[in-house]
Protein backbone atom coordinates (compact mmCIF):
# COMPACT_ATOMS: atom_id res chain seq x y z
CA UNK A 1 0.00 0.00 0.00
CA UNK A 2 1.39 3.10 -1.08
CA UNK A 3 0.87 6.11 2.11
CA UNK A 4 -1.07 8.98 -0.47
CA UNK A 5 0.85 12.17 0.96
CA UNK A 6 -1.15 14.61 -1.20
CA UNK A 7 -4.30 13.56 1.39
CA UNK A 8 -2.72 15.73 4.38
CA UNK A 9 -0.66 18.15 2.37
CA UNK A 10 -1.36 19.54 -1.14
CA UNK A 11 1.65 21.61 -1.01
CA UNK A 12 4.23 18.60 -0.71
CA UNK A 13 6.63 19.06 -3.50
CA UNK A 14 9.61 17.06 -2.46
CA UNK A 15 9.19 13.64 -0.52
CA UNK A 16 11.80 10.80 0.35
CA UNK A 17 10.47 6.78 -0.15
CA UNK A 18 11.35 3.35 -0.93
CA UNK A 19 10.58 1.18 -4.02
CA UNK A 20 8.11 -1.77 -2.68
CA UNK A 21 8.19 -3.07 -6.30
CA UNK A 22 9.37 -2.93 -9.53
CA UNK A 23 7.63 -3.57 -12.60
CA UNK A 24 8.73 -3.03 -16.49
CA UNK A 25 8.68 0.32 -16.92
CA UNK A 26 6.86 1.49 -13.19
CA UNK A 27 7.75 1.42 -9.35
CA UNK A 28 5.52 1.06 -6.43
CA UNK A 29 6.06 2.84 -3.78
CA UNK A 30 5.88 2.88 0.26
CA UNK A 31 4.41 6.53 -0.04
CA UNK A 32 4.23 9.51 -2.45
CA UNK A 33 3.27 13.16 -2.90
CA UNK A 34 2.57 12.26 -6.74
CA UNK A 35 -1.36 12.89 -7.28
CA UNK A 36 -2.43 9.54 -9.23
CA UNK A 37 -5.04 10.31 -12.05
CA UNK A 38 -8.32 10.05 -10.70
CA UNK A 39 -11.27 11.45 -9.99
CA UNK A 40 -11.30 13.53 -12.78
CA UNK A 41 -7.65 15.40 -12.55
CA UNK A 42 -5.33 14.60 -14.55
CA UNK A 43 -1.80 12.85 -12.29
CA UNK A 44 1.14 14.53 -11.64
CA UNK A 45 5.00 14.13 -13.50
CA UNK A 46 7.93 14.95 -12.21
CA UNK A 47 11.14 12.75 -11.36
CA UNK A 48 12.54 10.04 -9.47
CA UNK A 49 15.94 9.81 -7.71
CA UNK A 50 18.34 7.51 -6.32
CA UNK A 51 21.12 9.95 -5.64
CA UNK A 52 23.24 8.95 -8.73
CA UNK A 53 20.31 8.89 -11.67
CA UNK A 54 17.36 11.17 -12.27
CA UNK A 55 14.34 9.70 -14.20
CA UNK A 56 11.14 11.26 -15.58
CA UNK A 57 8.01 10.45 -13.97
CA UNK A 58 5.43 10.39 -17.01
CA UNK A 59 2.24 9.68 -15.00
CA UNK A 60 0.87 8.19 -12.15
CA UNK A 61 -1.39 5.34 -12.33
CA UNK A 62 -3.70 3.43 -10.13
CA UNK A 63 -4.14 0.09 -11.18
CA UNK A 64 -6.48 -1.97 -8.98
CA UNK A 65 -5.30 -0.02 -6.45
CA UNK A 66 -1.88 0.12 -6.84
CA UNK A 67 -0.23 3.18 -7.14
CA UNK A 68 2.05 2.73 -10.76
CA UNK A 69 4.94 5.79 -11.49
CA UNK A 70 5.33 5.30 -14.44
CA UNK A 71 8.62 5.76 -15.80
CA UNK A 72 10.68 7.14 -19.05
CA UNK A 73 13.98 5.54 -18.22
CA UNK A 74 14.83 1.97 -16.87
CA UNK A 75 13.26 1.22 -13.12
CA UNK A 76 14.89 1.80 -9.84
CA UNK A 77 15.34 -1.68 -8.08
CA UNK A 78 13.64 -3.03 -4.81
CA UNK A 79 14.59 -1.63 -1.60
CA UNK A 80 15.98 1.56 -3.26
CA UNK A 81 16.21 5.15 -1.54
CA UNK A 82 14.63 7.59 -3.45
CA UNK A 83 13.77 11.10 -3.54
CA UNK A 84 10.71 12.12 -5.93
CA UNK A 85 10.09 15.78 -6.62
CA UNK A 86 6.81 17.03 -8.60
CA UNK A 87 6.07 19.30 -11.33
CA UNK A 88 5.19 22.09 -9.34
CA UNK A 89 3.73 24.35 -11.85
CA UNK A 90 1.58 21.76 -13.44
CA UNK A 91 -0.24 20.68 -9.99
CA UNK A 92 -0.09 23.99 -8.41
CA UNK A 93 -2.63 24.68 -12.10
CA UNK A 94 -4.71 21.15 -10.88
CA UNK A 95 -4.52 22.83 -7.58
CA UNK A 96 -6.23 26.31 -8.71
CA UNK A 97 -8.58 24.82 -10.78
CA UNK A 98 -9.90 21.97 -8.74
CA UNK A 99 -10.84 24.48 -6.04
CA UNK A 100 -12.37 26.70 -8.85
CA UNK A 101 -14.24 23.97 -10.28
CA UNK A 102 -15.71 23.41 -6.85
CA UNK A 103 -16.88 26.97 -5.93
CA UNK A 104 -18.59 26.63 -9.71
CA UNK A 105 -20.56 23.59 -9.20
CA UNK A 106 -21.13 25.01 -6.29
CA UNK A 107 -22.13 28.85 -7.64
CA UNK A 108 -24.34 26.60 -11.21
CA UNK A 109 -25.92 24.36 -8.38
CA UNK A 110 -27.68 27.36 -6.04
CA UNK A 111 -28.10 29.76 -8.94
CA UNK A 112 -29.29 27.46 -11.99
CA UNK A 113 -30.44 24.20 -9.86
CA UNK A 114 -28.24 22.21 -11.16
CA UNK A 115 -25.71 19.26 -10.32
CA UNK A 116 -22.14 18.25 -11.61
CA UNK A 117 -22.20 14.78 -13.29
CA UNK A 118 -18.35 15.01 -14.54
CA UNK A 119 -15.21 16.92 -14.38
CA UNK A 120 -11.80 16.63 -15.88
CA UNK A 121 -8.78 18.58 -13.98
CA UNK A 122 -5.58 19.28 -16.35
CA UNK A 123 -3.09 22.13 -16.02
CA UNK A 124 -4.06 24.00 -19.02
CA UNK A 125 -7.61 23.88 -19.20
CA UNK A 126 -10.26 21.98 -16.96
CA UNK A 127 -14.11 21.38 -17.71
CA UNK A 128 -17.14 20.04 -15.70
CA UNK A 129 -20.50 18.49 -17.02
CA UNK A 130 -23.29 20.02 -15.65
CA UNK A 131 -27.41 18.23 -15.90
CA UNK A 132 -29.58 19.28 -16.79
CA UNK A 133 -28.18 22.37 -18.85
CA UNK A 134 -29.85 23.04 -22.22
CA UNK A 135 -29.02 26.38 -22.69
CA UNK A 136 -25.77 28.39 -21.51
CA UNK A 137 -26.22 31.78 -23.62
CA UNK A 138 -23.50 34.61 -23.95
CA UNK A 139 -25.59 36.24 -21.13
CA UNK A 140 -25.59 33.14 -18.80
CA UNK A 141 -21.83 33.23 -19.38
CA UNK A 142 -21.28 36.20 -18.43
CA UNK A 143 -23.21 36.17 -14.72
CA UNK A 144 -21.91 33.22 -14.00
CA UNK A 145 -18.31 33.76 -14.36
CA UNK A 146 -18.74 37.15 -13.36
CA UNK A 147 -20.47 35.30 -10.07
CA UNK A 148 -17.99 32.68 -9.37
CA UNK A 149 -14.98 35.53 -9.57
CA UNK A 150 -16.78 37.79 -6.66
CA UNK A 151 -16.78 34.65 -4.67
CA UNK A 152 -13.07 33.81 -5.63
CA UNK A 153 -12.46 37.10 -4.42
CA UNK A 154 -13.75 36.99 -0.38
CA UNK A 155 -10.24 34.92 0.33
CA UNK A 156 -12.07 31.85 2.01
CA UNK A 157 -10.06 29.19 3.51
CA UNK A 158 -10.34 26.01 2.24
CA UNK A 159 -10.00 23.27 4.53
CA UNK A 160 -9.61 19.70 4.01
CA UNK A 161 -11.33 16.97 6.70
CA UNK A 162 -11.26 13.39 7.33
CA UNK A 163 -15.05 12.35 8.62
CA UNK A 164 -16.22 8.21 8.71
CA UNK A 165 -18.33 7.72 5.70
CA UNK A 166 -22.03 8.20 7.38
CA UNK A 167 -21.22 11.05 9.31
CA UNK A 168 -19.83 12.88 6.07
CA UNK A 169 -22.58 11.56 4.16
CA UNK A 170 -25.52 13.38 6.62
CA UNK A 171 -22.73 16.02 7.22
CA UNK A 172 -23.22 17.00 3.34
CA UNK A 173 -26.86 15.89 2.92
CA UNK A 174 -27.99 18.55 5.84
CA UNK A 175 -25.75 21.35 4.38
CA UNK A 176 -27.90 20.82 0.86
CA UNK A 177 -24.96 19.69 -0.76
CA UNK A 178 -24.22 17.00 -3.70
CA UNK A 179 -23.58 13.86 -2.38
CA UNK A 180 -25.18 11.88 -5.77
CA UNK A 181 -21.30 10.97 -6.53
CA UNK A 182 -20.93 9.32 -2.87
CA UNK A 183 -22.55 6.45 -4.16
CA UNK A 184 -20.18 5.25 -6.73
CA UNK A 185 -17.16 5.57 -3.70
CA UNK A 186 -16.63 2.00 -2.98
CA UNK A 187 -18.02 0.31 0.77
CA UNK A 188 -15.22 -0.30 1.70
CA UNK A 189 -14.00 3.17 1.84
CA UNK A 190 -14.96 3.63 5.59
CA UNK A 191 -13.20 7.40 5.70
CA UNK A 192 -14.18 10.30 3.32
CA UNK A 193 -11.54 13.47 2.80
CA UNK A 194 -14.06 16.14 3.01
CA UNK A 195 -12.97 19.47 1.20
CA UNK A 196 -14.76 22.38 2.71
CA UNK A 197 -14.54 26.16 1.10
CA UNK A 198 -15.68 28.12 4.06
CA UNK A 199 -19.28 28.08 4.37
CA UNK A 200 -20.04 28.16 0.41
CA UNK A 201 -18.78 24.09 0.11
CA UNK A 202 -18.46 21.21 1.01
CA UNK A 203 -17.89 18.07 -0.95
CA UNK A 204 -15.88 15.01 -0.40
CA UNK A 205 -13.03 14.60 -2.61
CA UNK A 206 -9.45 13.47 -2.65
CA UNK A 207 -8.10 15.80 -5.32
CA UNK A 208 -5.74 18.52 -4.90
CA UNK A 209 -6.73 22.17 -3.83
CA UNK A 210 -5.94 25.58 -2.39
CA UNK A 211 -5.77 26.45 1.10
CA UNK A 212 -7.48 29.86 0.06
CA UNK A 213 -10.07 30.54 -3.00
CA UNK A 214 -7.09 34.33 -3.40
CA UNK A 215 -4.61 31.91 -4.61
CA UNK A 216 -6.86 31.17 -8.03
CA UNK A 217 -7.40 34.69 -8.64
CA UNK A 218 -9.83 34.84 -11.59
CA UNK A 219 -11.69 32.41 -14.37
CA UNK A 220 -12.81 32.68 -18.06
CA UNK A 221 -15.51 30.68 -18.56
CA UNK A 222 -14.57 29.92 -22.32
CA UNK A 223 -16.90 27.38 -24.97
CA UNK A 224 -19.83 25.09 -24.13
CA UNK A 225 -21.57 22.42 -25.82
CA UNK A 226 -24.01 19.80 -24.99
CA UNK A 227 -22.78 15.92 -24.73
CA UNK A 228 -26.26 14.51 -24.71
CA UNK A 229 -29.19 13.86 -22.30
CA UNK A 230 -29.30 16.82 -21.06
CA UNK A 231 -26.14 17.66 -20.00
CA UNK A 232 -23.84 20.66 -20.59
CA UNK A 233 -19.92 20.53 -21.08
CA UNK A 234 -18.31 23.78 -19.91
CA UNK A 235 -14.96 24.54 -20.21
CA UNK A 236 -12.80 27.32 -18.29
CA UNK A 237 -9.18 28.69 -17.96
CA UNK A 238 -7.19 30.68 -15.55
CA UNK A 239 -7.29 34.38 -16.25
CA UNK A 240 -3.92 34.94 -15.53
CA UNK A 241 -2.67 31.70 -17.79
ZN1 LIG B 1 -13.07 17.57 -6.47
Amino acid sequence: MTELLHMKDNYLREFDAQVLETGVDYVILNCTAFYPEGGGQSSDTGFLSDGSREVRVKSVKKIEGRIHHVLEGSPFSEGSKIHGQIDWDSRYKCMRFHTAQHVLSRYLQLNYGVETVGNSISPNESRADYAPLELFDDEMKREVEAGVNSILKDNIDVQILFMPRDEAISFLNEKGYQTRYLEMVPKSVREFRVLVIGDYDAASCAGTHVANTREIGEIRIGKSKNVGAGKRRIYFTLADS
